[in-house]
């Protein structure tokens, strides 16, 4: 079958759950022979696409919107900016949680919006808001749509307002408060090339980048891969504007006051439910890539590398951009993808102790002034060396740089093969990283078939997170159950073992049943309450996002 043909038909449900440029990935040789010995699959199961959802999307529930609404809509942004047809409304009403994909490949589309809307400015977002809120029309603001956790659903219907269309631009370059300020539409790219030729960069680079939007990044709270050294998006956001319907609130970009609580923080990771995120200004930092300076070395064990990445962030000598620890199944998996099986270096490792199946690859980049990253490095690969780990090149962190976005295009393959692959993160204090990520793999463990990869990758000097890739054969006929039933039961064991419900996917609809029992029901009342004032109507991404009402 040739799927490139069907590629170039945009109204299936293949077209939405793709990944990014809905290219046609392939599992890739040594990949392929992996999997096989994992999950006992055989050439056979790689000639046919399990579920590939080469349908055409039909909706059950018609739009329910009247039309003097959608006149009232048009009028404000023009009619070719309002879309009711059933493919856009089933591509808005979700984004790109495992749960949302299974949908799609099923032919399911249980919460589509009921209209498409694309605000052509701010001005614009305040009517929309306004008119919804008389109307108490549900309204789910749009980015990337990159969400994994449910946060994009329609289950009120409404409108899905989508803020790339139009509320995409770089507003202000300041290069004296070094900020950028930009409508919250924008994409990673359009910003940082616009940034780099500024001689800036924006820092944060989610493996979602291509695709996801300052205003998702703000609204779910995330962490870019060099986190470490430039902080989460909440550290980098100064001041932004926001559509409420209790009114507009705007921020302003003093560096640091003492008038309250910080407004703007009340948005971060707001992930909708209190309002419409229409501009924020950004801390910008030097595009110096000549500068940055790298290095891998290889442990023994993970919890050696644990110790020495602890110690380098608890040392006060400058910590570096790009940390991550990849366990070691993780490891295991990148070497025998990499074609590193059975070379000489693999050899020559295994007889100096790093054993495959317990030794860790860490990787390290330090940006910034050139000598101070520099320094950095020479600093962290003393304490490395002290921690037992060994030292193997830059090569590796270049090759992972190069292709840093380039995993995000193995799930769909994956799933064509009938293969469950989902992640989940969450951020642990040191005291208790060791516990959760033992107990993780325990209970994945548990399970015939399943594999667990585990990797760190934004440090903290308390803590870091831990991020997990599971993968499992899914129960064909039975995949939703299962998967839900597997997945809350990794969530169970992560926080029981002392980790967060989220480190930087947010909340959405996939994990709000923890957030009472997580936070407290007083923290969540608190919450509620700021809710009911700025969204009395409950219009703002109703229905269970982040566990509110
Ligand atoms: C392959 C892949 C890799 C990923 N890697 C990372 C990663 O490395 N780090 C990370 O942090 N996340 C990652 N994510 C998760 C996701 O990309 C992030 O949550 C991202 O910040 C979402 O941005 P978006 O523009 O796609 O927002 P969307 O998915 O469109 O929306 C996310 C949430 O924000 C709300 N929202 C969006 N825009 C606005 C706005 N202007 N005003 C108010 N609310 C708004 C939405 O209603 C929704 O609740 C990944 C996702 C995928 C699919």
């Amino acid at each position: 079958m040739n799927y490139f043909n069907t590629m170039e038909r945009e109204n299936t449900y293949r077209h939405i759950l793709k990944w990014g440029d809905k290219r046609e990935e392939e599992v890739g040789y040594h990949m392929a022979d992996l999997i096989k010995a994992k999950f006992g699959l055989t050439d056979n199961d790689f000639r046919e696409k399990y579920l590939p959802g080469l349908e055409t999307v039909t909706l059950e529930k018609p739009s329910l919107l009247k039309p003097r609404q959608l006149e009232f809509l048009s009028d404000v942004c023009g009619s070719e900016n309002i879309l009711t047809d059933d493919l856009s409304r089933a591509r808005y009403s979700c984004g790109k949680f495992y749960g949302e994909l299974l949908d799609l490949r099923l032919k399911h589309v249980p919460d589509p919006p009921d209209a498409v809307v694309s605000p052509r400015s701010h001005d614009e977002v305040v009517k929309i808001i306004g008119f919804c809120n008389e109307e108490k029309i549900a309204i789910i603001p749009a980015g990337g749509q990159s969400s994994v956790t449910g946060a994009l659903r329609a289950p009120h219907g409404g409108i899905a307002l989508d803020l790339t269309k139009y509320l995409n631009r770089i507003l202000k370059i300041n290069s004296v408060n070094k900020t950028v300020t930009v409508e919250a539409g924008i994409f990673g790219p359009a910003l940082e090339e616009e940034l780099n030729r500024h001689g800036y960069s924006c820092g944060h680079f989610p493996q979602s980048f291509e695709y996801s939007t300052v205003g998702g990044w703000i609204s779910a709270r995330g962490a870019g891969q060099a986190s470490t050294g430039y902080g989460k998006i909440e550290d980098m956001v100064v001041a932004l504007k926001a559509v409420t319907p209790a009114g507009v609130i705007e921020t302003r970009d003093f560096p640091r006051t003492a008038q309250g609580w910080d407004i703007f923080r009340l948005f971060a990771g707001a992930e909708g439910t209190l309002g419409v995120l229409t501009e924020a200004t950004l801390h910008i930092f030097n595009h110096a890539p000549l500068n940055t300076t790298s290095a891998a070395f290889i442990f023994r064990s993970f919890g050696q590398a644990v110790e020495a990445m602890r110690t380098v962030m608890q040392s006060e000598y400058g910590k570096p951009h790009l940390f991550r620890i990849s366990d070691p199944s993780e490891t295991d998996v990148a070497f025998t993808t990499s074609g590193f099986d059975g070379t000489l270096a693999d050899k020559v490792l295994q007889m100096l102790g790093f054993r495959r199946g317990n030794c860790c690859l860490m990787f390290v980049a330090v940006e910034g002034e050139k000598a101070y990253a520099r320094f950095v490095l020479k600093k962290i690969k003393k304490t490395a060396r002290a921690g037992k780990g060994m030292f193997i090149g830059s090569g590796p962190v270049r090759k992972w740089l190069a292709q840093r976005y380039s995993s995000a295009y193995m799930r769909d393959p994956l799933m064509d093969l009938g293969i469950m692959t989902d992640t989940l993160e969450t951020a642990v204090t040191w005291e208790n990283l060791m516990q959760v990520w033992q107990a993780a793999h325990d209970y994945v463990n548990r399970r015939p078939k399943a594999f667990l990869m585990i990797h760190i990758s934004h440090v903290y000097e308390n803590g870091a997170n831990l991020y997990f890739t599971f993968l499992s054969p899914m129960e064909r006929g039975n995949e939703q159950q299962d998967f839900i039933q597997f997945h809350r039961g990794l969530v169970d064991t992560i926080v029981e073992n002392g980790g967060s419900i989220s480190h930087h996917h947010g909340v959405g609809r996939a994990l709000a049943p923890w957030m009472e029992g997580h936070l407290g029901k007083n923290s969540i009342d608190l919450m509620q309450a700021v809710k009911r004032h700025l969204d009395p109507n409950n219009i703002m991404n109703p229905g269970g996002t982040l566990g509110l009402k």
